[in-house]
This record gives structure tokens, C-alpha cells and sequence, in this order.
């Protein structure tokens, strides 16, 4: 048999393993994968984004596990490509780079008072209430009353649910510790959660949006002259009959009709209203928010939101800007400023003329843009294998250098984490977790988790 390509898979989130899988899956091309994270811990998003109250997504990470136990796998932690390692060091090493490094950061509203104290990205928020390490000093204000959201993605709806949701439910959570402690301290009794155009557009899901109007501590709600769709939103829904959009539009307009039963929090879901400016008082805090409502416009066939002269303010004094994550340029990779992904064909990364680089792929939303469910990095992966293994077979691969990786990593003084390393930090986890009936306790200082993963008593 001849020896197996070797190819660097660089991101271990969702995207990064199902790659992994797609080429570790088949049999025609013997290949080894090495999947390396700058963070310890693998499943990237999965574990630093997904809901901590919604534990059932996380089940994805079975499927991942069973694909790091193949043979010709390999995971290196803590190992950060770019930093410690440049993406040429990289390539003498492997015929095959992938970058699946996901969308890092948030994109910008473009309003005044955007900076000020007060106003973050969810995203940032996100990653503190879920113990990523890199946001674990961060500081939210939870002693505002009222509090905004902007942008009506599933990310804002996990943002406004978080929020809302009691200690109690919180406590049967994997939340951080520390954010757990910080909510439980929260004086936050109104969350508006703010959607520039109508309930037929609103990016968040169905049962996203049913599951904010049964939460245990908080009433939805909807004004009914928000709810109600404008003509052309109705006509649009008509012509396409889209089931999605029609089942979505009922659960909101069901919600709009329902009497409030005075539970102790507001979550207000708005329609038709977009931020013109976040409002600070003499100490450059948030006090508030102006609002100016929109109309539908037809533009080229798609509805946008086109702003009236009606203005309204709203006293909040925290503000969450959630209006989508954007992929952060990996030096050493073509990255496409407008769009925030690298370019490329199929998976294949393209040079600025627009030529494939040999041995140079991508996958998940730093290809594709930071869209779409967990599952949906699944064919967009089977695209980049195929596009892998399709030039494997025509020898179009990069030609490196015959020693591995590790004679690299272990000049440099760079000791990955492995998976069976990361197995025992995981069984410490759960193990600290399910003794407070809790699915795990999350490890989040750097040093810590390293200290555990080798086995440590800490
Ligand atoms: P998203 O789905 O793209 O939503 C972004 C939201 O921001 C949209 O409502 C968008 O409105 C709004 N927006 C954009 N620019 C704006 C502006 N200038 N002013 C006001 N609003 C603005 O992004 P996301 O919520 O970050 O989610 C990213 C992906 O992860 C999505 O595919 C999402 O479904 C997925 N995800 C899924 C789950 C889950 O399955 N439970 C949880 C979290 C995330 P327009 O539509 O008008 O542009």
C-alpha cells in the first residue's frame, strides 16, 4: 500500500471534523489527517457557541469523536497556526493544508455610539457565557434593567433567552462558572430584541423563536401591528409558499395574541426597526437607543428595510450588537476583505489571478460565509474532500518535505495536546459537572486545562 497523503486540517470545530471524516471515511485514497486547534479543547463552535441551555445540539460531538478514533487521525491542541507555527512552516510538512478556522469575530453596525461602555458584540458575549478562555476577563453590566439586542439571527434569540432565563435553569447548564455567578447577580428585567424588517425575514428559526415564548421566567412580547404582515411580505409569502416562512409567521402572530402572565421578565420581540444611533450619557455609557421605524422595499426581488421619518428612544443600558459573525484573515492565506472569507472554487483556495493554490482548501464559514446550522458544514465539507481527492489523484497536490510535523513542533518547544489528552480533561469535566447535576463544569483557564488534560490531580 502507498504511503498515506498527509494532510493539516486547521480549525477543530464542526466544519474541521467533518472534513476529517470525509477523508478518513473512504478507502481509495490512504490518507492521515492531523486536526489542529490554537485552543486545547476541540469542537469549536460546538463547544463555545452553541447554547449552554441547549444541551441536545452538543450531541453532534458522538459523531466527532467516532471519526477521532479512525485510524490515520490525529489531534494536536493548543497549537496556534499563524503565531506558533506560519502557514508556510506548515506546508513543508503536509500535501494537503485545509483551513476551517470559522468566522472569529463580529461584523459592525456602522452607527454612532457603537464603542461606547455597554455596547459589545453578542458574539463576544456568547463566548464569555461559555467559558472561552479568550473572553473570560470579560465584564457585562447585568445591573441595567433593560437591555437591547440588535439583529433577529439565532444568535440574538440565544442572547435574549440567556438573558431571561431563571438561576435555576441556568444552574443545570454547562454555563461558565463565572457567568453563572454574574447572571444570578443580574438585575436585567427587560430584554428588546430589535429586527429591522419583518416577521417573514427574520433570520432566526421556528422553533427557535416558539421556544422564547415558553420560558419559564419571562412573557414574549409582540405588538400585533409589528406582527401583521405588510402587502408585500404577504404577496412574497403567497407567490412562494414557502412552508418555513408560513409556520414562522404564525408561531409570531400566535405569540402577538397572547395576554402577558406576569412573569418577572419582558422580552419584547420588535419588527420593523433599525438602530441609527446607541446613546451614551456624560460618563460615555450606554443610556439608550434611537430607533427609527422601517418600510419594506422591494430591491431587485428581495424585501429590504427602508427607513421612515418616525424616531423613537429607548432607555436601555446595555446593548448586544448581533448582526453576524465575520472570518479574520490567517496570514500567509488569500482573504477577501469584502466578504470576509478566503476565496476559492469548490473548496480549492484561489491565488489573486484566480488559479487554485496546490494543496490549499477550505471548508465551514470561512469558505462559505457564517451561515446555516451545524449540519450544513457537512456537504460543504464533502465539496472540499472531493475537490481534495480529485487532485490527489491527478497529482496536483503540494510535494513536502519528507520529515512529519512533529520534528517541527518539537524544535519549536510546541507540545500539541492530543486527543487521549483531551479525553481525560473531558472526563474531568464531566465528572466535576454531573456531581452538581450539571452535563459538565468546563476547565477554562489555559494552564488548568493543560495541567488536566496530562492527567494532573488538580
Ligand atoms: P444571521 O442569521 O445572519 O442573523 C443576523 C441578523 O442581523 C439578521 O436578523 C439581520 O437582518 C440582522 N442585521 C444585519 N445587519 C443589520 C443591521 N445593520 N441592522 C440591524 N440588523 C441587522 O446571523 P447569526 O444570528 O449570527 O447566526 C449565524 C448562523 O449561525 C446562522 O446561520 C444561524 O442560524 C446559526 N445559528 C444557529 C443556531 C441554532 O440552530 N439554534 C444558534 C445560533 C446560530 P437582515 O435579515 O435584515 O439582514
Amino acid at each position: 500500500m502507498s504511503e498515506p497523503i498527509r494532510i493539516a486540517i486547521v480549525g477543530a470545530g464542526p466544519a474541521g471534523f467533518f472534513l476529517a471524516e470525509k477523508l478518513l471515511g473512504q478507502t481509495e485514497t490512504p490518507v492521515a489527517v492531523d486536526l489542529f486547534d490554537r485552543l486545547p479543547t476541540p469542537y469549536g463552535l460546538v463547544r463555545f457557541g452553541v447554547a449552554p441551555d441547549h444541551e441536545k445540539i452538543k450531541s453532534v460531538t458522538r459523531s466527532f469523536d467516532r471519526t477521532a478514533a479512525r485510524p490515520g487521525f490525529r489531534f494536536l491542541g493548543a497549537v496556534d497556526i499563524g503565531a506558533a507555527l506560519s502557514v508556510d512552516e506548515l506546508r513543508r510538512h503536509y500535501h494537503a493544508l485545509c483551513f476551517a478556522t470559522g468566522a472569529q469575530t463580529d461584523r459592525r453596525l456602522g452607527i454612532p455610539g457603537e464603542d461606547l461602555a455597554g455596547s459589545h458584540p453578542a458574539t463576544e458575549f456568547v463566548a464569555w457565557y461559555n467559558g472561552h478562555p479568550d473572553f473570560r476577563d470579560h465584564q457585562f453590566d447585568l445591573s441595567a434593567e433593560r437591555v437591547a439586542v440588535i439583529g433577529v439571527g439565532n444568535v440574538a434569540v440565544d442572547v435574549a433567552r440567556i438573558l431571561c432565563r431563571t438561576p435555576e435553569e441556568l444552574a443545570r447548564t454547562d454555563l461558565a462558572d463565572h457567568a453563572l455567578e454574574a447572571l444570578r447577580e443580574s438585575r436585567v428585567r427587560e430584554v428588546h430584541l430589535l429586527g429591522r424588517r419583518g416577521p417573514a425575514q427574520a433570520a432566526f428559526t421556528t422553533p427557535e423563536v416558539k421556544e422564547l415564548g415558553e420560558l419559564e421566567g419571562a412573557d414574549l412580547i409582540i405588538s400585533p401591528e409589528e406582527a401583521a404582515l405588510d402587502p408585500l411580505s404577504q404577496a412574497a409569502l403567497d407567490a412562494e409558499g414557502d412552508k418555513n416562512t408560513v409556520r414562522k409567521v404564525e408561531v409570531i402572530q400566535q405569540a402577538a395574541g397572547r395576554e402577558p402572565a406576569g412573569k418577572p421578565k419582558r422580552l419584547f420581540l420588535r419588527f420593523l426597526v433599525s438602530p441609527t444611533e446607541i446613546l451614551g450619557d456624560d460618563q460615555g455609557r450606554v443610556r439608550g437607543l434611537r430607533l427609527v421605524r422601517n418600510q419594506l422595499v422591494d430591491r431587485n426581488g428581495s424585501l429590504s428595510a427602508r427607513a421612515t421619518e418616525v424616531t423613537e428612544e429607548i432607555p436601555v443600558g446595555l446593548v448586544f450588537r448581533s448582526v453576524g459573525y465575520r472570518g479574520v484573515a490567517l496570514p500567509g492565506v488569500p482573504f477577501d476583505e469584502k466578504s470576509g472569507t478566503v476565496p476559492n472554487a469548490s473548496g480549492r483556495v484561489l491565488d489573486p489571478a484566480g488559479a487554485p493554490i496546490p494543496g490549499c482548501y477550505v471548508a465551514g464559514w470561512i469558505k462559505r460565509g457564517p451561515s446555516g446550522v451545524i449540519g450544513t458544514n457537512k456537504p460543504d465539507a464533502g465539496e472540499t474532500a472531493a475537490a481534495l481527492l480529485e487532485d490527489a489523484a491527478a497529482g496536483r497536490l503540494h510535494a513536502p518535505g519528507a520529515d512529519p510535523c512533529d520534528v517541527l513542533l518539537a524544535a519549536k518547544g510546541i507540545e500539541p495536546i492530543s486527543w487521549e489528552e483531551w479525553l481525560k480533561l473531558q472526563q474531568h469535566e464531566n465528572e466535576r459537572g454531573q456531581a452538581d447535576g450539571r452535563p459538565r463544569t468546563k476547565v477554562i483557564d489555559l494552564a488548568e486545562a493543560r495541567a488536566s488534560a496530562r492527567g494532573a490531580r488538580l
